[in-house]
């Protein structure tokens, strides 16, 4: 199946940077204006008329409420003011390019709690209660098997089983299963040592972002795609004026939902929020895992090097199988990134090679029978990527952004980001509407202070806890 993908790495964009925002950092963007990658989840909504809806011809000159970015965040945001008791006067929400192309389009579908799997990380950096926080901040909306392979990888993970236990953290609803035999049974991979087991959800992102549109639609939200913003810079009202090609809208409420490209509009956040490629493998299974033996759970399969195959069999009746996740050769998609910074925005970026090598390994060593001797459309046939927002210090920025009063970010979710949501955007508008970070209910190592920003001033990459928090 390999030789199909002859070039170690195809790019239907030119490997150049692009057009930036002249402040902003080398290493950040705007998104992609030509050439996008279509993930899975683009390729099948392409006669959806969301895609490139705009709620009128031209923009309103003012607004409530500006939100930047269409994604999960950009969506639930407005959802939640829509649905406050005091919704702004009018919400508009501009996408740069097709509606949800983002991050959120672009993800291997998965919406899962963290629960105890990153949380000795998270109580070394923060401290219990904190971490505990972190790990209970994520919403679940069918069963989650996380896998270690090894006899290391089962200790470690029980280290962080029994740390979250003795912290207080919530059990009785994940099956913990210590036997090997057995983790091999439930979970179907061969070199399973332990295996944890939980709810968790997978969906269709788009489709999922799209619904909670349609419901704003119907609430009043003015949409726009395809207007990318350019800058926001003061009025002399004190309100903000959205720079786009198609003119400016005035606001005194600005959201930027705009995840790994905030430092494009908003500089001095450039060494917090790290754009960095991610690849999504789409598998189709051969016929001796199709049908009745099908895959029925989605997985967090633990390999070593603190890697991580997220597996997700797609819903309704398909069982396309996804993997995502920290893929063990997810280091040479960071070395190919490193050595061409322009392709950090880059999602034009497609069939990845080495990832999909290592997708192929896992596959014909830990899923007995699957017969890698593929017919005719069966096989790893796709391999899309999409742009992480890797925050410097492992966790989310949420709140209002210093030195820019009336600006709201909520961003930095790093591999993180579709569960969170569920309990960032109602956090986020609490504040905008005259609440305190405590009646968040969001951890305090989220608050986006000037400290903090100062504090991450000299670092550049994130400092450890891996994208999705593995063990
Ligand atoms: C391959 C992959 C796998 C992943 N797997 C998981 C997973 O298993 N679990 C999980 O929880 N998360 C996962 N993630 C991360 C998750 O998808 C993101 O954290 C989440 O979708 C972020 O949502 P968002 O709305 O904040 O950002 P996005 O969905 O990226 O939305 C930001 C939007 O802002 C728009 N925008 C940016 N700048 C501008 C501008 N100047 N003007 C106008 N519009 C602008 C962009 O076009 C984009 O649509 C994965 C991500 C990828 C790429």
């Amino acid at each position: 199946m390999l030789a199909a993908f002859s070039n170690l790495y195809v790019s239907k964009s030119a490997i150049a940077p692009q057009a930036t925002c002249a402040a902003a950092s080398a290493a950040t963007g705007r998104p992609l204006e030509k050439g996008m990658s279509l993930s899975g989840w683009l390729q099948g909504v392409r006669s959806d008329p969301l895609l490139d809806y705009r709620s009128a011809a031209e923009l309103p000159a003012s607004a409530g409420v500006i939100i930047i970015g269409s994604g999960i965040t950009g969506v639930t945001t407005a959802y939640e003011l829509l649905n406050s008791a005091d919704p702004p006067k009018s919400i508009v929400l501009l996408e740069a390019r097709e509606f949800c192309s983002g991050a959120t389009g672009r993800n291997a579908g998965h919406c899962k709690p963290d629960q105890y799997r990153g949380f000795s990380s998270y109580q070394k950096k923060f401290g219990t209660e904190q971490a505990m926080k972190v790990a209970m901040t994520s919403r679940a909306c069918a069963l989650e098997l996380d896998v270690a392979t090894t006899d290391e990888l089962a200790a470690l993970g029980a280290k962080n089983w029994e740390a979250f236990k003795a912290a207080g953290g919530k059990t009785d609803h994940i099956e913990y299963i210590t036997d090997p035999e057995e983790a091999v049974k439930r979970s179907r991979v061969r070199s399973a040592k332990a295996v944890w087991s939980w709810d968790a959800s997978t969906l269709y992102p788009w489709k999922f972002a799209a619904h909670i549109a349609r419901i704003c639609l119907q609430r009043g939200l003015h949409l726009q795609t395809w207007i990318p913003v350019l800058s926001v810079t003061p009025t002399n009202g004190g309100a903000w004026s959205v720079e786009t090609e198609r003119g400016s809208i005035i606001a005194p409420t600005i959201v930027h939902a705009t995840n790994a490209y905030a430092g494009a509009l908003l500089p001095d956040m450039a060494h917090m929020v790290t754009p960095t490629p991610h690849m999504c493998n789409r598998v189709i299974p051969p016929r001796a895992w199709s049908g009745g033996n099908a895959l029925q759970n989605s997985y967090g399969v633990l390999v070593p090097g603190g890697a991580l195959y997220s597996i997700n069999p797609t819903q309704g009746g398909q069982g396309i199988v996804l993997f995502g996740g920290s893929n063990p050769a997810q280091h040479k998609l960071h070395e190919y990134v490193d050595a061409h910074p322009g392709s950090r925005t880059d999602d034009g970026l497609a069939n990845f090679a080495p990832v999909t090598q290592a997708v192929e390994d896992f596959i014909k060593s830990d899923f007995e029978g699957w017969d890698t001797d593929y017919a005719p459309g069966e096989g790893p046939d796709y391999a899309w990527s999409g742009i992480i927002g890797m925050s410097a210090d492992g966790v989310p920025f949420v709140g209002a952004v210093p030195g820019r009063p009336g600006q709201w970010i909520c961003a930095g979710h790093s591999g993180h980001g579709m569960a969170r949501c569920f309990t960032f955007a109602p956090g986020l508008v609490r504040l905008l509407q005259g609440g305190t970070w405590a009646d968040t209910s969001l951890p305090d190592v989220y608050e986006l202070t000037p400290e903090r920003v100062e504090a991450l001033r000299p670092k550049k990459k994130s400092t450890g806890i891996d994208a999705w928090g593995s063990i």
